[in-house]
């Protein structure tokens, strides 16, 4: 008897064909079975969906469609999970796109271009080198039964203890808001030590923004769970792997062969059969929003998949987004008019551990009010001074410049020319390096103009500081000075340029652990997650742009860049220092308000004013947003396009209020379209057009209509290439 299958398959994202599409089969496949479809003249991967109906091929319907059969159905990999379905679902829906697309999108490429065979294959060879390595484990471990056993966890500090049975005993989800320092590492690690003495059979994710940057983190989890798991229970998921490789952790998290698995935000679709746990560490970090296809939050997807899976989870930092935060109060106003009257219950339940471990201290802060320095300096001659005290304490000092390469700009005094991009609106970047000026949006390169390529003029002019000129600054300022028991003073830049070849950031970090360097200098990459022994200095520069950006973020991205680059100072309480550990900040803007939180390293206050301020301007948490993205030849076609969808939305909206379906056409505002503020990138120009209500779900509702209607009226995309839709936008 044959079979009728709707199967997932990956259609382009703004084809007509957005649900599954039907397939006839002999047998009656379950849903989440992998398969092989012919799709116009491709064979795709696709995933059945839904149950199986029986297929009478005399039917009318059978000899009006014409269903192609299946192609192969790949019979080893066991049927994907109704959650994970669950999750693709919500995930295409939430994010306007196509089930089929985010499902295939979310497989391990390998599925995609091996045959059935090969993946038969392939999968005996996975088993049976999982078996072998776990062997070899196994008889290592006997032999060294009497060597110390592989890190026995920590007694837990009263903050941690607390921590971990509220996460023991509530339901989530949980906001962990832990100072950097305070060990919230160390409480995800005894939560899923808990979890699996408890459940032998439990996996967890643990997502983390970036791998390569934090390596010391995948060696500590590693370790830890030698006790309790094979060593092949421990796997990666993140972009930097081979596909073989994703493929191997993709089946071993598949066929819960794999319990904790480490992941970047890609790691949320993963199939876990056995999902119990989720960690989201250093949960605000913008790198959990996806920048294409499927724009999606996976620390959001996270706390969905926790509820449909009955998971917990735990999402860390010690700067939490404020939206994360905003779902922590129990008073949530949520909405001006409506007012503080009427309140709702939190969503996600706070714990909090403001200590630091053991006696480290968080640092000062000092800030250079860069009015009175003389023009043009870089460094200033207190930081400078407080560097060369710290340096000859033997103590290493970090510093933050957000801009790589020698200088952002070049420019004639003669004539005003500017370093200039041709395709892009933004400056050129002048690399002494290799003497070129590049542009990092489109990757154009030259080589330096000897002079001023307009009028000749020889004296061409450097404007603004990058972290290669930093270097060669400090290694100048700093010549004089040598450690004790050491030669001269060790400076390193750690940034994209610097880190281009495999492992160089790896051999970079280590050598910073080591103690060989004595200044270390990064883009935010450095930031973030690192431990840093002997750090007691912490230097931010060129910060002003942030506070007065057209962004509303910028200042809350700031503040949570400076508390965590804080945080890498001072660690380490046993790190013997005669000075307490010091956080720089050189600004033209002293007084900004957000320096007075900063100085008292105080989060909630920060939060609550910026909050405040987001209340009173009516801008997220107190209302969703959408960005529609446009990019064409020319800026007017582009905003030609979102004026047209612009008006398709008021028709929309006023068909929406007609059903009943939305309560006012106030209830969605639709701005006008505008450059977006990088305006042009590689001869591309861009525009966008802004979309919000106070209601998530009205603004849900609106986009599906809006979607369809797009579909089915004659709108003229064809002046644009591309065309995005952009739901909760991370950056305006
Ligand atoms: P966070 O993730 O909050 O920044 P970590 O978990 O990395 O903090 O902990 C900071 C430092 O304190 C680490 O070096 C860690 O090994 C150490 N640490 C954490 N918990 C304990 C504890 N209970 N006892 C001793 N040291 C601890
Ligand atoms: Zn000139
Ligand atoms: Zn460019």
């Amino acid at each position: 008897m044959a079979h009728l299958l709707q199967i997932l398959v990956p259609t382009p994202a703004h084809s007509n064909l957005r649900g599954p599409l039907s397939y006839t089969s002999e047998e009656a496949l379950p849903q989440g079975s992998i398969v092989k479809v012919p799709l116009g003249k491709r064979e795709v991967l696709g995933v059945v969906y839904g149950e199986a109906q029986v297929f009478e091929p005399e039917s009318t319907q059978a000899k009006a469609y014409n269903y192609k059969p299946i192609g192969a159905h790949l019979e080893g990999l066991t049927p994907l999970g109704a959650d994970w379905m669950d999750l693709v679902e919500f995930t295409a829906n939430y994010y306007q796109r196509s089930m089929g697309e985010v499902a295939i999108a979310a497989l391990p490429a390998p599925l995609k271009t091996l045959t059935g065979a090969q993946i038969q294959k392939k999968l005996k060879k996975w088993q049976a080198q999982q078996t072998q390595a776990d062997q070899a484990d196994a008889t290592a471990k006997e032999s060294s039964s009497n060597s110390p056993a592989a890190q026995v966890h920590r007694t837990l500090s009263t903050e941690q203890e607390q921590a971990l049975q509220t996460i023991q005993s509530q339901e989530g989800p949980f906001l962990l808001f832990g100072s950097t320092g305070s060990g919230k590492t160390e409480v995800y690690l005894q939560c899923i030590e808990a979890l699996l003495d408890q459940d032998p059979q439990a996996q967890v994710l643990i997502m983390v923004p970036e791998i390569n940057l934090t390596p010391q983190l995948e060696q500590r989890i590693r370790e830890r769970f030698r006790r309790q798991l094979r060593p092949s229970a421990f796997v990666t998921l993140h972009s930097e792997l081979t596909p073989a490789q994703r493929l191997n952790a993709w089946l071993a998290a598949h066929f819960d062969h794999a319990q904790i698995i480490l992941g970047t935000r890609m790691s949320i679709f993963a199939s876990i059969p056995r999902l119990k746990l989720i960690v989201v560490d250093e949960e605000h970090d913008a790198s959990y929003k996806q920048q294409e296809g499927a724009r999606y939050s996976a620390r959001d997807l996270a706390v969905y998949r926790a509820s449909i899976t009955r998971s917990k989870v735990i999402l860390g930092s010690a700067t939490p987004s404020l939206e994360s935060w905003y779902h922590t109060l129990e008073t949530r106003p949520s909405s001006i008019e409506e007012g503080p009257a009427k309140s709702k219950r939190a969503r996600y339940l706070r714990i909090d551990m403001p200590s630091r471990i053991g006696d480290a201290q968080l640092p000062e802060l000092n800030r250079v009010d860069m009015n009175y320095q003389p023009k043009y300096t870089l460094i200033s001659e207190p930081l400078l001074k407080a560097m060369r005290e710290k340096i000859a304490n033997n103590e290493q000092v970090l510093i933050l410049l957000n801009r790589r390469g020698y200088s952002p700009v070049l420019y004639c005094s003669g004539c005003g020319w500017k370093s200039q991009c041709k395709h892009c609106s933004a400056f050129k970047v002048f690399h002494k390096a290799d003497r070129t000026l590049r542009c990092h949006h489109c990757g154009d390169t030259q080589r330096v103009p000897r002079q001023c390529p307009t009028c000749a003029n020889q004296d061409i002019n450097m404007l603004g500081l990058g972290t290669e000129r930093l270097e060669e600054t400090l290694k100048e300022a700093l010549s004089d000075l040598s450690r004790p028991g050491q030669s001269g003073v060790e400076v390193l830049r750690i940034d994209a340029d610097s880190t281009k070849t495999k492992d160089s950031l790896k051999n970079q970090l280590e050598r910073v652990h080591r103690g060989e360097v004595d200044v270390l200098i990064g883009t935010q990459m450095i930031a973030k997650g690192h431990d840093f022994r002997r750090v007691t200095l912490v230097a931010a520069l060129e910060v002003d742009s942030a506070l007065f950006s057209n962004d509303f973020r910028a200042t809350e991205r700031l503040f949570a860049l400076l508390m965590q680059a804080a945080g890498r100072s001072g660690r380490d309480a046993n790190f013997k220092r005669d000075s307490a550990p010091e956080l720089w900040v050189q600004t033209f803007n002293p007084q900004h308000p957000m320096f007075q939180f900063l100085k008292t390293h105080d989060f909630p206050g920060f939060a609550q004013s910026q909050l405040l301020e987001r209340q009173g301007a009516n801008m997220p948490p107190f209302c969703s947003q959408a960005l529609i993205k446009a990019e064409s030849r020319t800026q007017e076609n582009a905003q030609r396009f979102l004026n047209e969808i612009k008006a398709l939305s008021h028709q929309v909206i006023v068909g929406l209020v007609e059903r009943g379906l939305l309560a006012s056409d106030e209830d969605i505002f639709i701005y006008s379209p505008i450059p977006m503020s990088m305006r042009k990138v590689a001869n591309v120009e861009r525009a966008q057009l802004l979309m919000e209500s106070k209601s998530r779900k009205h603004l849900q509702l609106f986009l599906a209509e809006l979607k369809e209607v797009m579909h089915t009226s004659k709108l003229n995309a064809t002046t644009v290439q591309r065309w995005v839709i952009d739901i909760d936008p991370q950056s305006l």
